[in-house]
């Protein structure tokens, strides 16, 4: 019997909000649709994080809890081992964050992360970036326009060899003033989509999976090409998307 593919969901209890260990539960029921077997291994804060997966899976977090994430990262090599072992990442907000070179956290006190990602993140005097975002991905990629969600303090600025996943359409995204969103470095991906963003953009899980696996045969599912072209559309057109208020605060929503 073959072994199955392993994905590490790192910390969920720590970098787990919004839903993000969905991400994980995607990307093994997509390759279970194709009759690939995998399993999802949750890694706790404490234990070691094993080596030897095909996929490490990272979402978002609040400072604290991220600060402590990126220091149980830092105490070992395990993920960067693993990332130069030809493993791919996927890294959520709080866990892009961690995954570049520093980032601050609320108190504006600098963290190191792990530079697996060329980019820095701190913080500045504007509210929380929070909402619903379209991305308009990397042309290379191949990808459809991704839809996700966020909410985040932290501004992120890209280094000289960083590639951008995309560009923000609607939305922050890095919100470092050069309109990208996330970043990729060969199989490690950082967004800062939740939704859970795989959920969302099943095409982004393919391509993770591929980055491991090779080519993969595609899978319809006209259920969740519904619910992108609904999303998509409801954050290009937020005042279309909410019939149940009245027209007086759609206006004070849209702000006229
Ligand atoms: N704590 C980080 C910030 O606010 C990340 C938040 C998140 O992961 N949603 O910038």
């Amino acid at each position: 019997m073959t072994e199955p593919v392993s994905i590490a969901l790192l910390y969920p209890e720590l970098l787990g909000t919004y839903g993000d260990g969905g991400n994980a539960t995607v990307l093994a029921q997509r390759l279970r649709w194709r009759n690939i077997p995998a399993k999802v291994i949750d890694v706790h804060a404490g234990e070691p994080i094993p080596g030897g997966c095909q996929i490490y899976v990272m979402g978002g977090g609040e400072d604290a809890p991220q600060a402590l994430a990126a220091q149980e990262l830092r105490a070992g090599s395990a993920l960067v081992d693993a990332v130069e072992g030809g493993a791919a990442v996927l890294a959520v907000c709080a866990g892009l964050q961690v995954l570049g070179q520093r980032f601050a956290g609320q108190d504006g006190k600098s963290h190191l992360g792990l530079g697996l990602l060329d980019c820095e993140t701190h913080r500045d005097d504007g509210p929380r970036r929070i909402g619903e975002v379209v991305v308009a991905p990397d042309a290379e990629l191949g990808l459809p326009d991704l839809t996700g969600y966020e909410n985040h303090g932290g501004v992120t600025t890209l280094g000289p060899t960083a590639r951008p996943l995309g560009q923000v359409v609607v939305g922050h995204g890095n919100a470092g003033g050069d309109g990208s969103e996330g970043i990729v470095n060969g199989r490690v991906v950082g967004t800062y989509l939740h939704g859970p963003v795989l959920a969302r953009n099943p095409a982004l899980a393919d391509h993770l999976l591929s980055s491991v696996l090779g080519p993969l045969d595609p899978i319809d599912d006209p259920e969740v090409d519904a619910l992108r072209k609904e999303r998509l559309h409801a954050a290009r057109h937020p005042h279309m998307h909410m019939p149940q208020l009245s027209s007086g605060w759609r206006r004070l929503l849209r702000g006229n």
